[in-house]
């Protein structure tokens, strides 16, 4: 599955030697560009050049269908190739393959945004996406292995839409069961130091915290998990 492609997703792929042809979902959390650009190239890659019928895009009311000002971002001709095409609400649960994915809140610039909590045989893994620290999140997380939290800015530089890693701190210490794990993604220019902020948030939460990097692959195994970065 491929979560939210923005501008360059498909050179990254390139650059990283991970074939995007064997790509059979496709993830887009709400309408903003840096989540969708690239959505149409990998909806290519999963349908082989729009030879084939097949694979599944899940995305927010705004990315699959539009509403008003919040035009749809994958064309509906490419949309017609998918095999299944869907909608999601926080707190919508459907099949994919051998995992369970849930729909989770946000509050950001797309009212209609979500997350995602998938279910796999090893254990949860969440990713927020963009949102504001809302109370929704706390059992929308509670009890994954990993967290991907969209971190903008650090300590308790809060903007309006996004985390900062206060919030983080907060909703991690809010948990009954904590991630063993916090990812750091989608941060901000004005982060300029984010391993001093993974630092940060794991002296004050007790869990391991690592910042987002091009390559960064992380495998959730039984009972552990482990990350290295390829190239
Ligand atoms: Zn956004």
């Amino acid at each position: 599955m491929h979560v939210d492609p923005g501008p360059g997703a498909i050179v990254r792929l390139n650059e990283l030697k991970i074939s995007p042809w064997r790509t059979n979902a496709l993830f887009i959390s709400h309408c903003h560009p840096d989540h969708y650009t690239d959505g149409e190239v990998i909806v290519e890659a999963i349908t082989q050049g729009m030879t084939k019928k097949r694979g599944i895009f899940l995305g927010n009311l705004s990315v699959v269908e539009g509403f008003g000002e919040y035009e749809y971002v994958i064309s509906k001709y490419h949309q017609s190739k998918l095999e299944k095409v869907q909608v999601l609400y926080p707190g919508d649960e459907v099949e994919l393959y051998d995992t369970t994915i849930k729909a989770t809140h946000t509050k950001h610039g797309d009212p209609f945004g979500i997350g995602f909590r998938l279910k796999t045989i090893y254990g949860d893994i969440g990713y927020t996406s963009d949102t504001e620290l809302i109370p929704e999140l706390i059992e929308d997380f509670d009890g994954v292995r990993i967290l991907i939290a969209n971190i903008v800015r650090k300590k308790n530089e809060r903007i309006k839409g996004h985390l900062c890693s206060n919030d983080a701190i907060d909703l991690i210490n809010s948990m009954s069961k904590k991630p063993e794990l916090l990812i750091m993604n989608h941060m901000g220019v004005k982060m300029t130091n984010p391993q001093i902020e993974a630092e940060y948030i794991s002296q004050n939460t007790g869990i391991e915290v690592i910042p987002a990097k091009l390559g960064l692959k992380v495998e959730l195994l039984n009972g552990n998990y482990k990350y290295q970065l390829i190239k």
